[in-house]
């Protein structure tokens, strides 16, 4: 099928961004991996595609020290393509970036495909969204009125639904900087390489000595937004023994896995993925933690991304 007619604005300024915006049934368009698709299939049917690639504040990647947390972040703007963060020298700081990102489609559409886009795209099944989850990654929109600052459990509200209203766009994404002391594990089953996940996990573990700080645990492919749990308990009673874990993350996956089977997988064949993955990846990042540096870059791959 061919996209409905549209018009197709550059504005080369987020103030223009916005006025664009501002007229209504416009769209914002980033790298075009998701919406080109939308379009042309008939899905959507904008007005107008504002593209937001001749802004130039919205390129930027940068490691500083504001942000709502203590301790640094990784900005990510708006128009930074998915392959630019993952071979740039800044996402060792950010590990779980590093581990997710080969797992986001195929490198050609990565390296149009932008790392707020997906974001803003929110699908149940997506990567970066999970990962923005688990870390509490902080969103920042702009809007007609102003720049507002949400966390990721705010920011995502359902399946393709975000808090970014039609006049607004994400600006930019910022992720905490590991620290010492921290551990992550990843990893995501699909039927094929560059297939959006059947179950997928991403996880982060806090240690001081043997005693378990924080940990967290984000499900993503298993509803209709990426779900994040504290697991602290569970950990370190399990002294992050994927086997002694293995018990608690069954529980969770009854609770957490509601995603309708399909074609692809039963609900219960699901749960067993989650169930597994979600016990393993928990004992790499309880493993990691327990090295004396931040973070680690060790992927939980099933497959190799590319
Ligand atoms: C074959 C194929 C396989 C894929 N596999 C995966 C996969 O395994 N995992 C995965 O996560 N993704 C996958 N994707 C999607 C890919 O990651 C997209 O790049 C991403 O979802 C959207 O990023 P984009 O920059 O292309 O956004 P666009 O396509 O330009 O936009 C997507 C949506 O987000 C909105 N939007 C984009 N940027 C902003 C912004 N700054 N502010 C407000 N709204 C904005 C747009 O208006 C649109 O509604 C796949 C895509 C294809 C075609």
């Amino acid at each position: 099928m061919k996209p409905a007619p549209f018009s197709y604005v550059r504005p080369g300024s987020l103030a223009d961004v916005l006025g664009e915006l501002a007229a209504g049934d416009g769209k914002v368009l980033a790298g075009g991996q998701s919406l080109v698709p939308v379009l042309a299939m008939r899905l959507g049917r904008p007005g107008t595609l504002v593209d937001i690639n001749s802004v130039a504040e919205l390129d930027e990647l940068t490691v500083s020290g504001s942000g709502s947390r203590a301790g640094e972040v990784l900005r990510v703007g708006a128009t930074t393509r998915q392959r630019v963060l993952e071979r740039s020298e800044e996402v060792r700081r950010v590990p779980l970036l590093g581990m997710a990102l080969p797992f986001v489609g195929h490198r050609e559409l990565r390296s149009r495909g932008t790392v707020c886009g997906s974001l803003a795209h929110a699908d149940p099944a997506a990567e970066l969204p999970a990962v923005a989850c688990c870390l509490g990654a902080v969103l920042e929109i702009a809007a007609p009125s102003g720049h507002r600052r949400l966390s990721a459990a705010e920011f995502f509200a359902g399946a393709m639904t975000t808090a970014v209203g039609p006049d607004e766009v994400l600006v930019a994404a910022e992720f905490p900087v590991a620290r010492a002391g921290e551990g992550f594990g990843f990893a995501e089953i699909a039927r094929r390489h560059g297939d959006f996940a059947l179950a997928g996990v991403v996880t982060r573990v806090v240690r001081d000595g043997d005693r378990v700080v924080t940990a967290t645990l984000t499900g993503f492919g298993i509803s209709d937004q990426p779900v994040t749990r504290d697991v602290a308990q569970l950990v370190q009673a399990g002294d992050g023994l994927p086997a002694a874990l293995r018990e608690g993350t069954a529980e969770l996956a009854a609770d957490l896995v509601d995603t309708a089977g399909d074609a692809h997988g039963s609900t219960g064949y699901r749960r067993r993925l989650f169930t597994v993955l979600a016990a393993r990846e928990l004992g790499r990042a309880y493993d990691s933690a327990g090295n004396d540096r931040a973070g680690n870059d060790r992927a939980g791959n099933d497959r190799a991304g590319s």
